[in-house]
């Protein structure tokens, strides 16, 4: 179990620019008074009150800590350090300076199926660690796929934001709602007991995505969305697929299967011959083959513009409750829960519980 210091966090570190926003707290940069190096200092509020809804509940804090304890791997972000205080747990993370994956190939004129698979390898490479260690990730979407740095020709990935993130007891059952709504998996959906496998889910929908620039289940609304993975609507669509492989078509309809237990795993994905071809013409036919760069640039801008503006709506929320609290000063208790009934109307369907606000 990691220790939590109680020291300030502000004394052994410069708390630096804004990186990121999640929904319960920033990242910022974070540079260590004493060597110079920077990290990612990743604030998260936690609960005051039982009854308080804002903020994260501090056993999520400590299995979020100890999950990223256990996953040491080349393509998953590092933990340093974790410092506590009343009101927030701050995580000293490794700086992940590249940005995210969909964005550094955004900005490209085309790309290979051959130059994609080598961020899948890696990709699979960390979830397979993962999994290797009963862990299963449960909010694979491509904001959470990020690259090592901005310099190097070939970037590593890093997988991070492992608040859902799960750790299997042998023999356990365990079941949840949370996710993305366009990147989970039929059993999240069905409130079934899930595995590792629904990571798997998420990866043939980024793949469909990273070689189309279309979203597979993708509806007018969360609920049409959530629809769809159910119904299993998905087709590979010549317009959009005209240049990619049949071994890459092969590999995501492999991973889209309903049944959980019928899904490759990430071991088995790297054996795939899209990924490790075994003859000569399976190489030739993935050189060939390309990823839909127009449609993806499309799909990546309208990904970015949704979640700034949902951004906005995060902010506009937090400006109102604290403007609530303010005028509710008189009894603390009461002004807590206030503040968590008007978030909770805020939010639609409980099965959207908290990531509806990302990309949905
Ligand atoms: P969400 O509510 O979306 O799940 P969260 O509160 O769990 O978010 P993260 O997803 O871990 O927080 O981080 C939020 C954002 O901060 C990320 O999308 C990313 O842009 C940035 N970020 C997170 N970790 C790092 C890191 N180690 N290095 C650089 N930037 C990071």
């Amino acid at each position: 179990m990691a220790v939590f210091k109680p020291e300030n966090v502000e004394d052994f570190y410069e708390i630096m620019e804004v990186l990121g926003s999640g929904h319960f707290g920033q990242v910022r940069r974070a540079c260590e008074r004493t060597s110079g190096t920077c990290w990612a200092a990743k604030f998260m509020k936690v609960r005051k009150s039982a009854c308080s809804r804002l903020g994260m509940d501090r056993s999520s804090v400590e299995r979020e800590v100890e999950i990223l304890q256990a996953v040491q791997h080349q393509n998953i972000v590092t933990l340093k350090d974790v410092f506590e205080s009343r009101a927030e747990v701050v995580l000293i993370l490794e700086l992940v300076s590249g940005g995210e994956l969909f964005d550094f190939i955004a900005e490209k004129e085309n790309l290979l199926e051959t130059e994609a698979i080598e961020f899948m390898k890696q990709i699979l490479a960390g979830l397979g660690f993962m999994h290797s260690k009963n862990i299963a990730h449960f909010d694979l979407k491509p904001e959470n796929i990020m690259l090592s740095d901005k310099v190097s020709s070939h970037p590593n990935i890093k997988l991070i934001d492992f608040g859902l993130a799960h750790f299997f007891n042998p023999g356990e059952e365990y079941r949840s709602t949370s996710g993305t709504p366009q990147y989970i998996a039929p059993e999240v959906i069905n409130c079934e007991p899930l595995s590792t496998a629904a990571d798997m889910w998420s990866i043939g929908v980024i793949t469909y995505i990273l070689l189309s620039g279309l979203s597979p289940f993708q509806g007018d609304s969360n609920e049409e969305t959530l629809r769809n993975i159910i119904a299993m609507t998905y087709d590979f669509d010549e317009r959009y697929f005209s240049t990619t492989s049949s071994m890459a078509k092969d590999f995501i309809q492999k991973l889209l299967v309903k049944n959980h237990n019928d899904r490759m795993t990430a071991e088995e994905c790297l054996l795939h011959p899209w990924i490790k071809p075994l003859t000569r013409k399976q190489a030739a036919n993935r050189n060939r083959s390309s990823i839909n760069m127009k449609t993806f640039k499309k799909f990546n801008a309208r990904r970015k513009w949704k979640m700034s503006f949902n951004m906005v709506s995060i902010c506009n929320r937090l400006v109102n409750l604290k403007m609530c609290k303010v005028s509710s000063e008189a009894d603390p208790l009461q002004r807590q829960c206030e503040s968590d009934v008007e978030d909770t109307e805020s939010k639609p369907a409980s099965l959207l519980r908290r990531r509806l606000s990302s990309s949905s």
